[in-house]
């Protein structure tokens, strides 16, 4: 047996030992972390509908109407109205036939190489993609073979070495721990070769880019009939939890079929899809959330290269400020949180080895003041 005590220890020496703060009330611009007010730039709740008045409403009518639980999986007697509703409006808003909800985003990402690929087929990621990403490429039993960070040619070279069988190439859309894109365009030219499957993660795209907060489909203006499988969470900007595959009707239907984490588990509660369609109505009735935050980015980028702080090319909400070494990232946000920002330490397995960040997530309802102190305060703390 393994010595635990002795791994938990060498993980504290190395700066990797992980440890959860609790938040003593909701997602804001603001939170009480551990009795800290402080100022959150943290989460992934980008537009502030976490704890939005019409969304917190529909949550609870739901909860009188539904009842908490869901009750079982969707194929057995799981699947409630709100689900149905829900599935119709994002297959609408995103373009596409049909659209298929998952308990979390990590299972939709599951599901798809899961029920496409087994041994004997191919799964071709970038090799900065989400976890979960690579965990399903594991899982299928497939052969993952991972190219060098948005370089087409690199992914180009592994499609050519894909002989007969499925293939299913995978991205993240807007990179969770670096905030870049793919250039959508770029990367389809070429992975549509030998008849790939191709899909990408909008985890961090979707309610917050392109048109309505459509996601990076929109915001790079490519068709959805481009792209075979859209993926999207629900737990990032639309403030809710879980996620969804959005494709052909017949991809759907098979996904339903053949799915494990969609089949073997219980469909989320009803009252958050209903939520969910609430902060859909939202982002397409108030577009002034997400101009808000595109104004946020636009601001910190200016001040951060002003004060030459180290950040990573990004245009998304997600601007890393790369430290280096795990326990000097650690201590850069202990410092943080003590002048009352909470800015999470990403390190790895997370990103690779000293590559540890600062990872900075910007909100809609950030002012300017309080980026303006967020660079005042890591200006000062980077220059010690
Ligand atoms: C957060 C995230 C997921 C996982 O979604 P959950 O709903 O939190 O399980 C998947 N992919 C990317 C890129 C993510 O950022």
């Amino acid at each position: 047996m393994k010595d635990l005590k002795k791994a938990l220890s060498q993980l504290q020496q190395q700066g990797l030992y992980r440890r959860r703060r609790c938040l003593q009330g909701p997602q804001g611009r603001e939170i009480i972390l551990d009795g800290h007010r402080l100022l959150n730039f943290s989460s992934n709740d980008y537009l502030g509908l976490a704890n939005h008045p019409d969304v917190v409403r529909s949550f609870k009518q739901a909860a009188d109407q539904y009842g908490v639980g869901s009750g079982s999986a969707h194929l057995v007697n799981g699947h409630s109205r709100p689900h149905q509703q829900l599935e119709d409006a994002l297959a609408e808003f995103t373009g596409y036939p049909r659209a298929l909800l998952f308990s979390t985003g990590y299972m939709a990402n599951l599901a798809v190489a899961q029920s496409l690929c087994s041994q004997g087929d191919y799964i071709i990621e970038d090799r900065l993609n989400h976890a979960s990403l690579l965990d399903a490429a594991k899982l299928s039993g497939g052969k993952l073979m991972r190219h060098l960070h948005l370089d087409y040619q690199s992914l180009e070279k592994k499609l050519q070495r894909c002989d007969k069988g499925e293939i299913l190439v995978s991205s993240d859309a807007v990179f969770s721990m670096d905030g870049d894109a793919v250039n959508i365009r770029q990367w389809l030219d070429s992975a549509q070769q030998k008849n790939a499957w191709c899909m990408l993660d909008d985890a961090h795209g979707f309610g917050v880019l392109g048109n309505q907060g459509r996601g990076s489909l929109s915001e790079q203006q490519i068709d959805s009939s481009q792209l075979h499988i859209y993926m999207a969470t629900l737990g990032k900007a639309i403030g809710t939890s879980g996620a969804f595959i959005a494709a052909s009707e017949d991809l759907i239907e098979y996904l339903i079929q053949t799915a494990r984490s969609y089949i073997y588990t219980t469909a989320m509660p009803p009252a958050t899809a209903q939520a969910s369609l609430s902060s859909l109505k939202l982002l397409i009735e108030e577009p002034h959330r997400q101009q808000s935050l595109r104004d946020n980015i636009t601001l910190f980028k200016q001040l951060s290269l002003q004060a030459g702080l180290p950040v990573m090319p990004s245009d998304s909400a997600i601007q890393p400020v790369m430290i280096g070494p795990a326990d000097k990232a650690l201590a850069i946000s202990q410092q943080l949180f003590t002048k009352g920002l909470h800015i999470a330490a990403i390190r790895p397995p997370t990103v690779p080895k000293n590559t540890a960040r600062l990872r900075i997530t910007l909100r809609a309802d950030h002012t300017s003041s309080d980026l303006q102190q967020l660079v005042e305060q890591l200006h000062s703390l980077l220059k010690q």
